[in-house]
């Protein structure tokens, strides 16, 4: 499955957003790299969470 470019739930762009959550991740927990990359929304960081682990 392709990551979404946009969120389902709330219609947020975030496509762009995944490679660097992936870069990030190896040195932030997933909250401190959601705050870093802007997403203050769970269902948009759901996505990333879902795709990744
Ligand atoms: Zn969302």
């Amino acid at each position: 499955m392709e990551f979404p470019v946009r969120c389902f739930t709330c219609g947020g762009v975030i496509g762009h957003l995944y490679e660097k959550y992936k870069a990030l991740l190896k040195e932030k927990n997933a909250d401190e790299t959601f705050e870093s990359l802007g997403v203050d929304r769970y269902c948009c960081g759901n996505h990333h969470l879902s795709k990744c682990c």
